[in-house]
């Protein structure tokens, strides 16, 4: 068993801490949300009172933040945690979605300072966090993939080495724009379905088991009733936020754009998250794209 210092335990970090509690290893975390700590602690782990604090005599340090720049900002910034830890060298393990040069950039400086760190996107949503259930997809050289493995099996049932540094991230920003434009795709197939007088679990039951199923339409149905578990059940709490989603739909263009690849799909998605923000419904989950496209029937 492991000691381990978790920075970040949000929606999809705090359930993953506390699997790892679960699985006996010994976890500190931090949080700049009060709540966040409070849910560690009744989780049975070790709460510290800044990100410093929380990684120090740690053996792994995990890192489940927003965006590139808490990334940058955690693990780079002066005093920041690489800082902290350049004596005893723990694994470093950074599971947000991130840009892949924000990726490239932080595991050079660790492996300048004579450290191994993996990037470790997750997918699987916070039931998959919750369940131990998530699929990690991996970037790193092989010797830390090995070392990082078991501990991520304590968290997730599917972990792939994608390749070097930043590949985890480069699969990641690809399976969310596919899922974004997904999502939308299902929203707007439940709608029409409602126009043409269907019942919406019949539509459901069949398109399930017929060539429109994915996740979004068989686990996440953006229409409120015929996957219980989704958020179109709790008037669109997450889950995972449309601002979180933007932002990774919004990695894509970037990505595509520096790769010179034509995702029009994708851009249009992406102006429709742009939409649900600009709405107000920024911290809904991003099944909410719905409510956007029904507020637009006419008649
Ligand atoms: P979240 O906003 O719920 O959690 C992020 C946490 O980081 C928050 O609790 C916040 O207080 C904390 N934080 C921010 N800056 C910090 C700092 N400097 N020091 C300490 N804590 C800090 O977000 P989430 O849904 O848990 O997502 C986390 C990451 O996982 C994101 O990159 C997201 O894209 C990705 N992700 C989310 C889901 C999902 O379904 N929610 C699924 C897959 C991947």
């Amino acid at each position: 068993m492991a000691i381990i210092g978790f920075i970040g335990l949000g929606n999809m970090g705090g359930p993953m801490a506390a699997n790892l509690v679960k699985a006996g290893h010994t976890v500190t975390g931090f949080d700049l949300n009060p709540a966040a700590l409070e849910a560690l602690q009744a989780a049975g782990g070790a709460v510290a009172p800044s990100a410093s604090d929380a990684v120090k005599g740690a053996e792994v340090v995990i890192t489940m933040l927003p965006a590139g720049e808490h990334v940058r900002q955690v693990w780079l910034h002066q005093g920041g945690l690489l800082d902290v830890v350049k004596d005893s060298k723990p694994l470093l393990i950074d599971c947000s979605t991130i840009d892949v040069e924000s990726a490239r950039v932080v595991t050079a400086a660790a492996e300048e300072a004579g450290m191994t760190m993996l990037d470790a996107p997750v997918s699987g949503g916070t039931v998959g966090a919750a369940n131990a259930t998530l699929t990690f997809m991996v970037g790193g050289d092989a010797g830390a993939f090995a070392k990082g493995e078991s501990i991520l099996k304590d968290m997730g049932k599917n972990i792939f080495h994608a390749g070097g540094p930043g590949a985890g991230q480069a699969v990641k920003i690809c399976n969310n724009m596919m899922l974004a434009i997904n999502m939308i795709g299902v929203a707007e197939g439940f709608i029409l379905g409602d126009k043409l007088g269907l019942d919406r679990d019949t539509l459901h039951k069949i398109c399930a088991t017929a060539t429109s199923n994915s996740f979004a339409l068989s686990n996440y149905c953006p229409a409120p009733g015929p996957t219980p578990a989704s958020p179109a059940n709790r008037d669109y709490a997450p889950g995972f936020m449309t601002a979180l989603m933007l932002k990774d739909v919004k990695l894509s263009q970037s990505a595509a754009a520096a790769t010179g690849v034509s995702t029009p799909m994708a851009a249009l998605a992406a102006s429709l998250y742009q939409e649900v923000v600009d709405a107000g419904d920024a911290m809904k989950d991003f099944s909410v794209v719905y409510r956007l496209l029904e507020s637009r029937v006419k008649g």
